[in-house]
């Protein structure tokens, strides 16, 4: 499980990055990154994010 970014939707408006209390989320380019090693997956950027950008994954 881990928490992805969908490029497409990401407008890089930054609510995201304002609102994670680990500070694991920074820009790469127009694209919110999501540091693994720094999130501790309790989920409060999905419903932060106005585009529906971020979500679970049940990728590795
Ligand atoms: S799930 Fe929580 S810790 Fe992980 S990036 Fe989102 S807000 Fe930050």
């Amino acid at each position: 499980m881990k928490i992805q970014v969908d490029p497409k939707k990401c407008k890089g408006s930054g609510e995201c990055i304002r609102i994670c209390p680990q500070g694991a989320i920074s820009m790469r380019g127009d694209v919110a990154f999501i540091d693994m090693d720094k999130c501790d997956f309790d989920g409060i950027c999905i419903p932060a994010c106005p585009h529906g950008a971020i979500y679970f994954s049940e990728e590795a």
